[in-house]
């Protein structure tokens, strides 16, 4: 049966480099909320100023607004044979909702857990950066790239570092997970559906479990 993989795990986890790898492994696409939304932020409209404020606090966009930004991107043909959802759900309401859209839709619900230590979170979201071309995603503590600030496969091109990943509004990013998200991983365990991987690993390790998890489940 097709599968909705969720991502689950704490800013800087590496749910979203997973969710990369499972795309470009399984084939399936990998549907990015914090993408999406930060897509809508750069666009100026007036969504974006809607949501601007709740992102810049290391908060989270309204329930309603989110849930309709995900209606639609799943609604769209490359989701038909299922998706990962990275970021998504991170509320009860939001987890509700995808409930009723997986049963609608014919898919059942994976989540994995990428499990890592407080501690490691911080230097995991401080030193992020990604490539504004092909959203390959490095690290100054635990992945530089081969030359400072500079993409390996687009030379030309100087790495970004997100609006939201300093100190500061990292710190309530991860409170805001804590209070809003974590409680989710109950509900998942209860259900059966929540598979706990080791964060700190490499990433090819981390991912071979998942791919395990993922291609066993029913
Ligand atoms: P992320 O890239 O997943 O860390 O998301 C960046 C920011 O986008 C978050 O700090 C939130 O402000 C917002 N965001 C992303 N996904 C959600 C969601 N499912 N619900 C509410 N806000 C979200």
């Amino acid at each position: 049966m097709s599968k909705i993989i969720v991502m689950m795990g704490a800013p800087g986890a590496g749910k979203g480099t997973q969710a990369r790898l499972l795309q470009e492994r399984l084939g399936l696409p990998q549907i990015s909320t914090g993408d999406m939304f930060r897509a809508i932020k750069r666009a100026q409209t007036p969504l974006a100023e809607e949501i601007r404020p709740f992102m810049e606090a290391g908060g989270l966009v309204p329930d309603e607004l989110t849930i309709r930004v995900v209606e639609e991107r799943t609604a769209q043909p490359d989701g038909k044979g299922g998706y990962i959802l990275d970021g998504f759900p991170r509320t009860t309401t939001q987890a509700e909702m995808l409930e009723r859209l997986a049963a609608a839709q014919g898919h059942t619900i994976i989540a994995i857990l990428v499990d890592v230590p407080f501690d490691i979170l911080e230097k995991r979201t401080t030193g992020r950066r990604d490539c504004p071309i092909c959203g390959e995603i490095y690290n100054i503590y635990f992945r530089p790239p081969k030359v400072d600030e500079v993409c390996d496969l687009h030379p030309e091109t100087r790495l970004r570092r997100r609006a939201d990943d300093n100190p500061e509004t990292v710190a309530r990013r991860l409170e805001t997970y804590e209070r809003e998200t974590k409680p989710l991983l109950d509900y998942y365990a209860h259900t059966g559906r929540l598979h706990h991987v080791d964060g700190t690993r490499t990433p090819e390790a981390i991912y071979a479990e998942i791919e395990k998890a993922v291609t066993s489940a029913k």
